[in-house]
Order: C-alpha cells, then sequence, then structure tokens
C-alpha cells in the first residue's frame, strides 16, 4: 500500500483531501478537485510516479506500522509515542478494497476532545494541556470485512408442562417435544479489527461504522492522514468472524422456538463458510495521552464523531475538593450556631 501526493495539476502544490466537502483542495491556487478529476490521466500518472517513493515506519517499541505520505512524514509512534521509529521502503504491500472516508475535521476531534474534559473539573492537567491535544493524528485503521453464509439445522428437546388441580389432586401433565429449524442466513459486513497495536476497547465503544459509506480505495483519500498496516491477515482473523456469524444464526433460530416450559439444545449441524473477504480502511482520530506511565486512549469515529476514552481523576485535585468542601460545610455549621444563639 501506498500514499500519494497528489499533485495540483495548476500549480503543482500537493492537494489535500477535505473530509467536509470529500474533495481535495490546493490550499495554494484555491482549486477544488472531485474524485473524477484524480482519476483523470493526468493525476494519475503522478501518482504513480509518486507511489514509487513510498516508505513506511516502524515502531521498534510497539511494533506498530504506520504509513504517510511523505508530506506527512512521522516524528513518533501513534501508539507509544516512541521516537525509535525505523523508515523503510514499503514492498509488495496488497492494496485495500474500500474506504470510508474521513467525514469529520481534526478541528471537530479537538473540540470534541476539549469539550469532554471541560465537562469534569477533576481531569488531571496533561489533559488539557493543547500540546498533547495537538497530538491528535487522522488514523485509518485496517479491518477485514467478512461475507459468511451460514446454514443449518438445530435440534431441540421441550416440554410443556400443564396443572390442574380439582378437590382431591392435583394433575401435572407434561407433554414432550423434538423441535427441529432450520434455515440459512448470508451475513454482510462482519467486521474484525486487523490492528494489533489499536485498542480493542476503544474500538468497540466508537463502532458502528456506516458501511454504506464504503468507497473504492483511492491513494488520495490518505492525503494528509496516516494508515496502519494491518497486522493481522484475514486468515489470522476468519475465525473469529464465523464464530460470531454462527452465534447470530444460532440466537435467530433459538428465538423462534416459543411457547414451551423448557428447551434444550441437543444438537446442531452448521455449515459455515467465509463467501467474501474485503481489506478496508476505517477512519480514526486518535489520541494517546501518557499519564503516571500508562497510556490512555482517546478515540473518535471520523465517520460518525463517536467518542470514547477513560479520563482520569487527579487524586491530588479531589483531594484539594473534598478540603475545600470540608471547610465550606464547616463554616456553614458554625455560622448556623451562631444564628441559633443569636435568635435565642
Ligand atoms: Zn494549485
Ligand atoms: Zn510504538
Amino acid at each position: 500500500m501506498s500514499v500519494a501526493d497528489y499533485k495540483c495539476p495548476n500549480c503543482s502544490s500537493t492537494l489535500k483531501f477535505n473530509p467536509k466537502t470529500q474533495k481535495w483542495n490546493c490550499e495554494y491556487c484555491n482549486s477544488q478537485f472531485g474524485l473524477n478529476d484524480l482519476n483523470s490521466n493526468d493525476l494519475k500518472y503522478q501518482n504513480v510516479e509518486q507511489n514509487k517513493k513510498i516508505d513506511i515506519y516502524s515502531c521498534s517499541n510497539c511494533g506498530a506500522e504506520i504509513i504517510t505520505d511523505s508530506n506527512t512524514s512521522a516524528t513518533f509512534c501513534v501508539y507509544c509515542k516512541s521516537t525509535a521509529i525505523i523508515k523503510n521502503r514499503l514492498v509488495n504491500e496488497l492494496e485495500p478494497n474500500k474506504i470510508i472516508p474521513f467525514a469529520t475535521t481534526r478541528e471537530e476531534a479537538i473540540n470534541a476532545f476539549k469539550k469532554m474534559c471541560s465537562k469534569r473539573i477533576l481531569v488531571p492537567k496533561a489533559f488539557k494541556d493543547q500540546k498533547n491535544i495537538e497530538e491528535i493524528k487522522g488514523v485509518y485503521i485496517p479491518f477485514w470485512l467478512f461475507d459468511v453464509n451460514c446454514s443449518g439445522s438445530l435440534l431441540y428437546k421441550a416440554q410443556k408442562e400443564d396443572s390442574r388441580e380439582d378437590q382431591n389432586y392435583k394433575v401435572i401433565t407434561t407433554k414432550y417435544y423434538k423441535v427441529e429449524r432450520e434455515g440459512t442466513i448470508y451475513f454482510n459486513n462482519i467486521p474484525v479489527d486487523g490492528s494489533v497495536n489499536f485498542d480493542d476497547a476503544a474500538m468497540n465503544s466508537i463502532e458502528p461504522f456506516d458501511y454504506t459509506g464504503l468507497k473504492d480505495f483511492n491513494y488520495g483519500y490518505l492525503s494528509g492522514f496516516y494508515a496502519e498496516k494491518y497486522g493481522l491477515t484475514d486468515a489470522d482473523v476468519g475465525h473469529i468472524a464465523m464464530e460470531r456469524a454462527k452465534s447470530s444464526f444460532i440466537d435467530y433460530l433459538d428465538n423462534d422456538i416459543n411457547g414451551y416450559t423448557s428447551k434444550t439444545l441437543k444438537e446442531e449441524n452448521i455449515d459455515n463458510r467465509i463467501i467474501n473477504v474485503q481489506y478496508v480502511l476505517l477512519p480514526v482520530w486518535l489520541l494517546n495521552i501518557k499519564y503516571k506511565e500508562e497510556f490512555r486512549t482517546f478515540a473518535m469515529n471520523g465517520q460518525t464523531g463517536k467518542m470514547a476514552g477513560n479520563l482520569p481523576i487527579d487524586k491530588l485535585k479531589m483531594f484539594i475538593l473534598a478540603v475545600i468542601i470540608f471547610i465550606l460545610l464547616f463554616v456553614a455549621v458554625v455560622l448556623g450556631f451562631y444564628s441559633v444563639g443569636w435568635c435565642l
């Protein structure tokens, strides 16, 4: 994979993707280009030339591999902030099939993070430090989208109980059933993350992505952003998609068996196949802030703006706040005594 530096045909400056307009801007001559312009022969040729000069940065501390365009060169690792990153030439990289382009801007991401912090007075200083917040990066995270076809049957043992009472007896009748359900479900776009470094909990919190926003991959979407190279292949994670499909399939058929006092799954016969895999890139605004030797990850869905992150509490600030509250209460109580005494 490589990152394009599309050059403006008018002035040769580098074009930048604008998440708001979903077009490419030249900041020097104010020209604007759409996807069709980018695919025109002139720009395509430049792109091919440019791709020969693409580099990848590997972090020797955490192992993350980040690809940037030659203007957005990396000085530190987006995950662990280590500056021990080694630049290599990118060779024989698998090209993504699809991409969801960023639809939110860097400013929006910064403002959303500041808003989240401003609501909490006990947040440590580091999280309000403009210098730290400025390190927010737009990163495309690698994902595999699996289409899985699931078909098969489930066999249950079920029973219905009925009780009837008259003057002398209580009669309980139990009827036994063999219940079978069979069906086929085709699951589209089951997402499994191909990144080793991205925090799974943060990713779960900013999902879902709207997959109707998937576009055919074009290198131009990466201009001004980072892209992480996948650390896990589709073969590594395919079983996760199959498991998800299978458990949804079982849930679906199971929900269809109603009206029994109890039911037990006795046999399952399921044929589960991956029909199609796509390698896609999903947009995430990412900010890692180190606090007490530990990184806190903040992420914002670059498509929907949904945010995730756990802000720590500054214990010293909490102590000071508790002391202030104690003093105020003490003063209030003392004043209360005085006014009661005075009234008497
Ligand atoms: Zn220009
Ligand atoms: Zn790193």
